[in-house]
């Protein structure tokens, strides 16, 4: 992949960085609409949020941006085209956090919240409450004036037949069987800004026939998110329960501050060393340092990834 390293000494030059996932289609059955249609969405949401650091904007107002724009595409297990639980709900998580002040804001199992990440960036701001789950955030998001929608809103074919498809795996006995894709996604997006400020966010799903209830890393900060203007901002994907067990997010920085480590060795032990070794789900991450270097490492077969600068956008889907 090419490499941000060559901006690491200009602290003030924006860079945003995503993943869409690393349940990623394998290679051999992704179609070349299916491919073309993810890059499109890529390419979508890192133009959407370099607009704003270009134009002097945020990381946050730029990772809250992204994010969306990949919330109201299809292709990602997040917002519209979310997983669908056991139950056939959709039960959203989201998280994002201010790297310049530490605050953060997070939402675990809203059914009614169209943009999970708009709700999770609001929260960050009070920072008080920081975390609410399933009716009370969607009844906070309300009185806080994000239109609720009908949780069928979020419902598309492919994950209906996704959750049929899971279903009878189990019965079956089959599951184990089952790649990555089948099994779940998630969209995040980690930036540094013109003022030298970082933030980090992600949204999800969570993964196809999960049980009701539960909730992954991605609303959890310190495990699938974490942000400090002093180390790196992270968006994490791939099995939330593994995230959570090492605290993922925190872990990177912690590498790095306490550890002395760069951004691609603290990444590096992190996912192939520390997750994988725990074995039982893929791992993958998107991550951005206080210089501006980008990691986008990864165990599955691929992750759907990118990154922007001023002169560079990349984006992939398997090894390149
Ligand atoms: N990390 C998400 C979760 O466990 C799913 C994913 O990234 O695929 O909810």
């Amino acid at each position: 992949m090419p490499t941000s390293d060559e901006h690491s000494s200009d602290p003030h030059r924006p860079v945003l960085a995503i993943h869409g996932g690393c349940g990623a289609i394998p290679r051999a059955s992704l179609t070349p609409e299916a491919n073309a249609a993810a890059r499109n969405a890529l390419r979508r949401a890192l133009e959407t949020g370099y607009a704003l650091l270009d134009a002097g904007g945020s990381a946050v107002d730029a990772v809250a941006a992204a994010v969306q724009v990949m919330e109201d595409d299809p292709v990602f297990n997040a917002g519209y085209g979310a997983a669908l639980n056991r139950a056939g709900v959709h039960e959203l998580d989201a998280s994002l956090m201010d790297g310049a002040t530490g605050r953060a804001g997070a939402i675990a199992g809203a059914r009614r919240i169209r943009h999970p990440v708009r709700v999770a960036r609001a929260l960050a701001e009070v920072s008080d409450p920081l975390l609410l789950i399933g009716e009370a955030a969607d009844a906070w998001a309300g009185e806080h004036g994000f239109e609720p929608v009908e949780n069928a809103f979020f419902t598309t074919p492919a994950r209906q037949e996704a959750l049929q498809k899971m279903l009878e795996r189990e019965q079956s006995g089959t599951t184990a069987g089952a790649t990555e894709q089948e099994k779940h996604g998630t969209v995040g997006a980690v930036a540094l800004d013109r003022h030298g400020h970082l933030a980090a966010a992600t949204s999800t799903g969570g993964y196809t026939a999960k049980p009701a209830g539960r909730v992954g890393d991605s609303p959890i900060i310190g495990a699938g998110t974490w942000a400090d203007d002093r180390t790196c901002a992270i968006s994490g994907t791939g099995k939330g329960e593994l995230f959570i067990r090492v605290a993922a997010g925190h872990d990177l920085h912690a590498r790095m501050l306490y550890g002395g480590q760069t951004l691609a060795q603290a990444a590096e032990e992190l996912i192939h060393g520390t997750l994988t070794a725990l074995g039982g789900g893929g791992a993958g991450l998107c991550a951005v340092d206080r210089h501006g270097n980008v990691v986008l490492p990864y165990n599955t077969e691929g992750m759907y990834r990118g990154f922007i600068t001023g002169d560079q956008l990349y984006v992939a889907i398997h090894e390149d």
